[in-house]
């Protein structure tokens, strides 16, 4: 017999009445969907896990003789006339009407779709059809009609398909799965061989839930769950599997979260047996070091998250803990302490973010930080030509530099450290469990610090970062000011530059901030050029423009920055580059053109460099009348709050798991079933149950088997040990 492993090619010697062109081409086309370049990785599983994108609730199919006006029912009918037809509008405009006549044994009805001629290809005379929608009466045709009425064709001729009893039990009288079409096979034939495959499907392998999960939720075994998410029973809410949040469904879901969870935690649990080659101890005169450098008096969740860090570096396990805090909450400052007490205690640290710009913005803060110091800091940046980086690299080889400060891919690529005793990462969303892990597995086993440039919800902090301890920074140094933040339109742009100017006379500045990405890089600093000049000579004469973008050159940059701090020029037009590290306190105003372009965590990182003063802080969108309606609701959702973690959520639920982290390459484990939105509630108790599995003191043989199991699903969560 067949089991998951079964590759879909060999199936024809299994399922009767498929041959082996079909499974070919079914195997083709799951590789297609799932991204495998063999045929041979294409197995039963990968055909389970096919889910019906919707279900249809054929167990009650109304006749025609019960239908009411309004009512919302599917009907079987058998098509008698099908047809289009023009007709004139009041207005003089000609529509086209296909229609259709048909009848069950009760009685005649009537449907019809607007501006759909190429229906005549679907439909035909003698066919039997499912219609569903919302049956209105008509007095004009005196039957009940249908209006852009949903269908499917039943006796669709398909020569995979056996007619007779199996399409009765099948595709009608009962709840019926829809699938996407799958290449070439629609939804019918997909149902047909679904319904073989999963009656004789036996073997799926051990079961590898807890007992006591399965009882507490009232969850199928694995093999009913295959049947039941592919064909509804009719003991749960029909509801729960519009939703995909049956107790089929959460099942699959919840072996995804469990074994997620068990692999982070056997990764952690391994990291924490391991002791770390570096000691760490922080005395008097590191203290007094500190003290001396920092320039404001740390707010105390400042002193609370940076004693959790210290902690943690003292310990003889090295480090992993993510730094939480929202925009401007103060986590550079957090982070050069973790970095002080390392390089005092003789080691080199390295710090890593995702983009040049932000390297250059930590170097720069960092050198004004420990400009008193005799640290030796180094930038490692692509501006450097390829023999000032092999210097570099020979000096930190050397032990010569303290602290490098780098793009994640510099600083990995090739650099070796003499002592590297800390590595902290501003991640920014962009990297993943995979990368993070390449540095700290190399000689010493730094300790790690991952900080997070907005807030990040706690379904993906759960699992992309479930391997990591956190610290939330949650609260804003004093002094901050709460941003009034609106949306306006363009025909008030006017007032807004009035509003400007008035700002500008009494002495505040403003940002004007444009979008820009790489796909339309070149029209977008055009626009953000031409909006600098167009200012300058015809809004604000007698204001000074500044322009600021990430082609300009490192120097001509600072200039402008410069500038800018130093209250020179009032405007400041600028395309993201200001969106981190930027802080120019006398900054009230932030005009972002186009925000419907910006993620919604984006928008709140450039928020955040206003309200720094003690002045009043306004920020301004500018919608245009073409954004959609989704577009101005995360506008307004945005201008509503300040509060970062409600906003990460909004953000994870407004684009969904897949857009906003969901690509493979940034290493966050793809669910197949689990959708990190709409079952968070499931994540939290695989999660739990897990963790409370794997830290009774007992490991026993199940333990042990679990953590392969999970490890062989989610290898790069894996841990490497040497
Ligand atoms: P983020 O957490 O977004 O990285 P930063 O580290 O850039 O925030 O800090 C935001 C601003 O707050 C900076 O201007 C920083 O100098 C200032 N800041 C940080 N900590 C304090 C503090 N304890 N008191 C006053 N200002 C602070
Ligand atoms: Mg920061």
């Amino acid at each position: 017999m067949f089991s998951l492993t079964t590759p879909i090619t060999e199936l024809a010697s299994f399922i009767p009445r498929l041959g082996p062109k079909t499974a070919h081409k079914l195997a083709v086309e799951i590789c297609t969907a799932v991204g495998y370049s063999h045929l041979s990785q294409a197995t039963v599983e990968d055909l389970l896990f096919y889910l019906p994108f919707r279900y249809e609730d054929r167990s009650n199919l109304l006749r025609i003789r019960d239908v009411v006006d309004g009512l919302k029912a599917s009907l079987e009918i058998v098509v008698q006339t099908a047809g289009n037809y023009p007709i004139r509008t009041k207005s003089g405009k000609t529509l086209s009407i296909f229609e259709i006549g048909g009848r069950d044994a009760t009685g005649q009805v009537r449907a019809f779709w607007w501006n759909q001629p190429f229906l005549a290809n679907t439909f035909a005379q003698g066919q039997r059809v499912i219609l569903f929608g919302e049956w209105k009466y008509s007095n004009r045709y005196s039957c009940f009609q249908i209006e852009n009425a949903e269908y499917e064709i039943l006796s669709e001729a398909d020569e995979e398909e056996g007619e007779g009893d199996e399409t009765m039990t099948i595709h009608t009288g009962r709840r019926v799965p829809v699938y996407r079409k799958l290449g070439a096979f629609k939804t019918r034939p997909l149902r047909a061989f679904m319904y073989r495959l999963t009656s004789m499907l036996t073997d799926v392998g051990e079961e590898f839930l807890p007992a006591e999960l399965l009882a507490r939720y009232g969850l199928p075994s694995r093999l009913e769950a295959f049947r039941q998410v592919h064909f509804p029973e009719t003991a749960a809410p029909f509801e729960l599997y519009l939703r995909g949040r049956s107790p089929a469904h959460a099942r699959l879901a919840m072996e995804e979260f469990f074994l997620l969870s068990v692999a982070l935690f056997s990764r952690r649990s391994a990291r924490d047996q391991a002791v770390k080659g570096t000691a760490i101890e922080v005395n008097d005169r590191i203290r007094q070091v500190i003290r001396g450098v920092l320039p404001f008096k740390p707010t105390n969740a400042q002193k609370r998250v940076i004693k959790e860090i210290v902690t943690d570096m003292m310990s003889p396990h090295a480090m992993h803990r993510l730094l939480q805090g929202d925009v401007g909450a103060g986590k550079t400052m957090v982070a050069v302490q973790a970095m002080i007490v390392a390089i005092e205690n003789g080691y080199q640290v390295a710090l890593m973010a995702p983009t040049e710009i932000l390297v250059e913005q930590h170097t720069l803060t960092i050198r004004r930080m420990l400009g008193t110091t005799a640290y030796r800091i180094a930038a490692l940046t692509g501006s450097l030509k390829p023999k000032e980086k092999q210097e570099l690299r020979a000096s930190i080889a050397a032990g010569e530099i303290d602290m490098v400060v780098g793009t994640q891919a510099l600083v990995q690529e090739s650099t070796v450290f003499a002592r590297l005793g800390l590595v902290v990462i501003d991640e920014q969303h962009r990297f993943g469990v995979i990368q993070r892990t390449a540095l700290a597995e190399r000689g010493l086993q730094p300790d790690v610090l991952v900080m997070t440039a907005t807030p990040i919800p706690r379904s993906l902090a759960m699992t992309a970062y479930g391997d990591l301890d956190v610290s939330i920074l949650d609260e804003l140094p004093p002094g901050r000011q709460p941003i009034r933040t609106v949306v306006r339109t363009e025909s008030e742009r006017q007032k807004i530059y009035d509003f400007i100017r008035q700002e500008a006379r009494a002495g505040r500045q403003t940002y004007i901030v444009f979008p820009l990405v790489e796909e339309s890089e070149k029209m977008d600093l055009k626009a953000a050029t031409q909006a600098a000049e167009n200012l300058q000579h015809f809004i604000f004469t007698d204001l000074k423009i500044g322009l600021l973008h990430g082609k300009m050159k490192p120097a001509e940059k600072e200039a402008v920055m410069a500038a800018f701090v130093a209250g020179e020029c009032q405007v400041l037009v600028s395309t993201t580059v200001i969106e981190v590290g930027v802080d120019v306190p006398n900054a009230t105003i932030m005009l972002i053109e186009h925000p419907e372009r910006f993620g919604l965590a984006q928008l709140h990182q450039l928020r955040g460099r206003i309200g720094r003063g003690t002045a009043k802080s306004y920020c301004i969108l500018m919608d245009s009348p073409k954004n959609s309606p989704e577009a101005k609701d995360r506008l307004k959702l945005f201008a509503s709050t300040q509060d970062g973690f409600v906003i990460a959520e909004k953000d994870l639920e407004i684009r969904g798991p897949g857009e906003v982290f969901g690509t493979r390459q940034s290493g966050i484990p793809i669910f197949r079933v689990g959708n990190l939105v709409r079952d968070r509630d499931w994540l939290e108790i695989a999660r739990e149950i897990a963790y409370k599995l794997l830290s009774e003191r007992s490991r026993t043989r199940e333990t042990a088997r679990l953590m392969e199991l999970a490890q062989a699903r989610y290898p790069q969560a894996e841990v490497q040990l040497h």
